[in-house]
């Protein structure tokens, strides 16, 4: 099996907007090893949430080269990239994209169920992921009765749900208080050491640092420094 998760050369990727071009990625160079949990650290603006999306397959980078679980994304055409997105990567974005008329349950089963797990199976074990992440009781609530934290802790469950090689995390705390915030990180590092999966998560908190493998710090849309996070806090 391929060592390494996540390998990215010299990417490069700018915003066209309005005839003007934003330059997000200036030559990203970056390793991410299987199993290991880490950070992308940097100022507002720096290219962290592009680097993800790049990274996630959701957004196509301009040059350069990104190998995520031994396939070159540029290469793939879709649908074979959304099968793989399916199959092996797991989401956190800053807004949350629960459905509205789903049930905390339901929105957690959706990467189940369009995998064609049944639906009895599909909620069950959606009921389970949202019971290690302290919602047990709300699994029958709607999005619009949750809390922000709570709602995150729904996008988070739904992330890990089919088990996914790879996930990806942009600012998963932002929304808990630090107690909530510590019990998820303490959820993607166990989930990372038992299962030998990969997590990269976009992060201010300086809080949740500890919980990191090692920090890859972003300046002006590179990665300027890779440290231990154990040497760094
Ligand atoms: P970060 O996540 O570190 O805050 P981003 O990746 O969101 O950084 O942004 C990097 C740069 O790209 C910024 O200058 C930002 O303004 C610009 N940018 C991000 N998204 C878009 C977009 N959809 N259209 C135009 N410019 C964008």
């Amino acid at each position: 099996m391929e060592e390494l998760a996540v390998k990215c050369t010299n990417l490069t990727k700018s915003y066209h907007v309005d005839g003007s071009d934003t330059p997000a990625l200036r030559g990203v160079t970056l390793a991410v090893k299987r199993g290991e949990l880490m950070m992308l650290v940097g100022p507002s603006g720096c290219g962290k949430t592009t680097l993800l999306s790049v990274i996630a397959g959701i957004l196509d980078h301009d040059s350069g080269e990104c190998i995520v679980e031994g396939n070159n994304l540029a290469a793939m055409k879709e649908p074979a990239r959304s099968r793989l997105r399916g199959r092996m990567l797991g989401f956190v974005f800053q807004a949350y994209n629960l459905i509205p008329t789903l049930t905390a349950a339901e929105n957690v089963a959706v990467p189940l169920l369009i995998a064609k797990t049944p639906w009895d199976e599909a909620i069950e074990r959606a009921e389970i992921v949202l019971g290690s992440v302290g919602l047990k009781e709300k699994v029958r609530a709607l999005p619009r009765n949750l809390s922000g934290g709570q709602q995150q802790r729904v996008a988070i469950a739904r992330a890990l749900v089919h088990e996914p090689s790879l996930i990806v995390c942009d600012e998963p705390t932002s929304a808990l208080d630090q107690d909530t915030g510590h019990r998820v990180m303490e959820l993607f590092r166990e989930v990372a050491l038992s299962h030998n999966r990969t997590l990269l998560i976009v992060t201010h908190d300086s809080r949740i640092f500890s919980f990191a493998d090692r920090l890859a710090h972003m300046n002006d849309g590179q990665i300027i420094d890779v440290v231990d996070a154990r040497s760094a806090t």
